[in-house]
């Protein structure tokens, strides 16, 4: 049965483009310089800094206006000099099981997908990097798209924003942000970087970004509820450990280099072997804070107990997790998903050897539809609209 789809279609007029610099995605350095920019003092721009941190932040305002421990004369210059601009929401789906997905436009037009996932425990955010990937991985609909761009610090940090404001999460007035963030029920609990796009292939923006949502001061968000997802950037990995610190996706998806090379290409540039030396060097690597492992269950290619067997003992003696992942299917996919007693099987092998291999349940499928997909249903039902 195929679930009911609560459309929910938000069709914004385009914003101009913006003039000003962008408060949202500066470090706290460039705030305190765009705060003597803004006429503080060199002893005043660190506790200014502060203050817009924290309105930014940990109360989400999005307009000056509503800073009011800042005069109105220092408000008005901030105004004059900076802006605080998110991405917009072009279109947003909800589903029947409370998944949101929506497609953002971002400076120049282009457009990006993020998706919110509901669960029990923890509400997961699943954030992109860029627009298109420059990496071609045969069963992903963004591996179709080619880059356009990178998005910049701001534009990851401001999926972040745009997700708790429409989630109404921000502290009402007299509300501690503390409140929140200790009740072990945020809506918004967990970021992902498994969106459009490479991360690390958007190295500073990325860590730029992340180091802002898991600042304790703001977004707050643990390093361990952060997860980045490579292809496998080798060189990048052992770097991503030390300057972000976040838990680390890696997607293998093939237990050999005859069946990963079709899938994800970049193994021929850095295979197999290479990329299980980088998970074992990965820094901070722990039994608390284990590699994930995605593996998308794709018919008669990777599918086998063979397989299986395989995976179990090329990540043996790495504190790791199995995330098996059934296939998104997309038109014009040239792969099905594995029946669903094969993945039951597989997940059997992998379990036994004392992994945790959860089978990640298909969410919001009446809207999701594989990443990349909502961006391309929208181009076309455009073109439709005009006649092309
Ligand atoms: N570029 C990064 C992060 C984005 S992709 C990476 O490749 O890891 C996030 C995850 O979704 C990856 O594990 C990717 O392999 C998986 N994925 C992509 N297309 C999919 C599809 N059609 N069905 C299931 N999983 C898919
Ligand atoms: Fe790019 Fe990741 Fe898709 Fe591969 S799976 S094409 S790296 S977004």
């Amino acid at each position: 049965m195929t679930a009911p789809i609560t459309p929910d279609l938000l069709t914004v007029p385009r914003k101009d483009e913006p003039q000003k610099p962008n408060l949202i995605g500066m470090s706290r350095e460039a705030l305190q310089e765009a705060m003597i920019a803004a006429g503080a003092s060199a002893g005043q721009a660190k506790m200014r800094a502060t203050q817009l941190w924290s309105w930014l932040y940990t109360r989400g305002v999005q307009g000056f206006d509503e800073m009011t421990n800042l005069g109105k004369p220092f408000r008005a210059a901030l105004d004059e000099l900076y802006e605080i601009r998110r991405p917009e929401i072009v279109e947003r789906q909800v589903s029947i099981d409370g998944t949101r997905k929506y497609l953002l436009r971002i400076n120049g037009g282009h457009e990006v997908e993020m998706v919110y996932i509901p669960e029990e425990d923890r509400g997961t955010l699943c954030v992109s990097s860029q627009v298109g990937c420059t990496l071609t991985c045969s069963f992903c609909h963004t591996g179709t798209q080619k880059l356009v761009r990178n998005l910049t610090a701001a534009e990851i940090v401001g999926q972040v924003l745009l997700a708790r404001d429409d989630l109404g999460e921000w502290p009402q007035p007299g509300q501690r942000p503390q409140d929140i963030h200790d009740s072990g029920k945020r809506l918004l609990s967990n970021v992902v970087m498994m969106g459009m796009g490479e991360p690390l292939y958007n190295f500073d923006a990325v860590r730029d970004a992340l180091k802002i949502i898991m600042d304790g001061d703001g977004l707050s968000l643990s390093r361990r509820r952060v997860t980045l997802s490579t292809s496998g950037v080798v060189p990048a990995m052992a770097r991503a450990g030390e300057e972000i610190g976040c838990l680390l996706a890696i997607s293998l998806h093939g237990t050999t280099d005859a069946i990963r090379d079709p899938l994800v290409p970049i193994n021929k540039r850095w295979n197999i072997e290479a990329l299980m030396q980088a998970c074992r060097d990965y820094p901070r690597l722990s039994n608390a804070e284990r590699i994930t492992f995605e593996y998308v269950m794709l018919k008669d290619v990777n599918d086998s107990d063979a397989d299986a067997k395989r995976l179990i003992k090329m990540i043996a003696g790495i504190p790791a997790k199995v995330n098996l992942i059934p296939f998104n299917p997309w038109p014009g996919a040239p792969y099905e998903c594995s029946d669903w007693e094969r993945i039951e099987a597989f997940a059997e092998i992998v379990n036994k050897a004392g992994y945790a291999s959860p089978v990640r349940t298909p969410r919001g499928r009446d809207i999701l539809a594989a990443c990349g997909q909502l961006k391309s249903a929208t181009e076309r039902a455009r073109r439709e609209r005009v006649g092309l």
